[in-house]
């Protein structure tokens, strides 16, 4: 049975695989901690309960929080958010980062200024079997990234760890990728190196991408691609990102799509007003709302749908 915040559940149901509760920087939150999008854990988490809710009423049971260390992940806040809703909440380790790593981990390791034993692959896998922190909450997922500079030194030293945890703990992987440098060709290649089988890895922000060749790829070497960013225009328009979808789905691959937004119920390092005005889409409820209509209008069937929304999250998480 899957992990979620509030413990196992039998049935994740409708699942929306790459979203974030809060996205929050603690250091500036520690010294500026007057800003406007300061943070109050109890509104926040009531503001973030009322989002998922909602989200609930539109027909999702889960989100995947890809929240991970070097995006602001604070589970306390989000094990509170999780009493107030019913919307399970899936909970991931890993690290995100393009290249440099924080210097608790950039300092230490094997080819480090000061040496010593690695410690990524013991935290994730921590995260995995104990909890994260002293919440008891187990991550269910493993996410790594790589973006427009590659893979780099320390990428690979992150997706190393990842790998590792992977194969010691059975979970399953999900990336960021820059597609427009075809980028999760790269990130297939070295965790298939590592002994990785593809088949367990979702390679994220693939819905980026309108390049059908690039995404068939993908998808016969053997992964999940996420269709995640449904409401960032500015990266791919909605026209382009559905009709993607659409035409992946006619040439037979529903049953490697998982579908999502990327979204953040709060996050201090956006100004939400201008968030609002740039990406009026961007929010939980794009999915249900818009994307799923579209589909259905361009021939996607119900069986489709039900295949990117909870079959493929069953399989990824089974
Ligand atoms: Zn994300």
């Amino acid at each position: 049975m899957p992990e979620t915040v509030r413990g196992p559940v039998a049935d994740l149901g409708a699942t929306l695989m790459h979203e974030h509760v809060f996205g929050l920087s603690p250091e500036i939150l520690w010294n500026w901690p007057d800003i406007p999008e300061g943070w109050d854990l109890e509104t926040r988490a009531r503001e973030a309960a009322a989002k998922l809710d909602a989200a609930k009423a539109e027909g999702i049971d889960t989100i995947v929080d890809l929240t991970v260390v070097g995006l602001g992940r604070h589970v306390p806040a989000v094990q509170r958010v999780a009493e107030l809703t019913d919307v399970h909440i899936v909970a991931a380790t890993g690290l995100y980062t393009y290249d440099a790593l924080p210097p608790y981990f950039g300092n230490r390791g094997p080819g480090t200024l000061f040496g010593g034993p690695d410690r990524l692959a013991e935290f994730f896998v921590r995260d995995i079997t104990e909890g994260i922190g002293r919440t008891g909450v187990r991550a269910a997922i493993l996410k790594c990234a790589t973006d427009r500079p590659g893979m780099t030194k320390n990428c690979e030293r992150v997706f190393r760890a990842v790998a590792e945890a992977h194969l010691e703990t059975g979970v399953p992987i999900t990336t960021h990728s820059h597609s427009a440098g075809r980028g999760g060709l790269e990130q297939q290649r070295l965790l298939a190196a590592l002994g990785v089988d593809l088949g367990r890895v979702v390679i994220g922000h693939a819905g980026d991408s309108t390049d059908v060749a690039y995404l068939e790829e993908l998808v016969a070497n053997g992964s999940f691609i996420g269709m995640d960013r449904f409401g960032i225009g500015t990266i791919s328009p909605f026209e382009d990102r559905v009709a993607v979808v659409a035409a992946m789905c006619e040439r037979g691959h529903a049953g490697r799509m998982v579908l999502g937004h990327d979204s953040y119920c709060f996050n201090d390092r956006f100004d939400a007003d201008v968030v609002r005005e740039r990406h009026p889409d961007y929010h939980l409820l794009h999915v249900s709302r818009d994307v799923l209509p579209e589909l259905r209008k361009r021939g996607v069937t119900e069986e489709q749908i039900h295949q990117m929304l909870v079959d493929n999250p069953r399989r990824i998480f089974g």
